[in-house]
């Protein structure tokens, strides 16, 4: 169940985090908020593929 997934940032679109999810856990596509070091703040990253 477990899927590997790519953050991107929804500011500047960069893919800054791989990371894993559980699909039975997260059936929507992810959202987080994570450091983006290209805006050098904090922003929304969402799954991409
Ligand atoms: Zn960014």
């Amino acid at each position: 169940m477990r899927v590997n997934i790519i953050l991107a940032c929804t500011e500047c679109k960069q893919r800054n985090y791989a990371t894993r999810k559980n699909k039975k856990n997260d059936p929507e596509r992810l959202e987080v908020n994570k450091y983006c070091k290209f805006c050098k703040k904090h922003t929304a990253h969402k799954e991409t593929r």
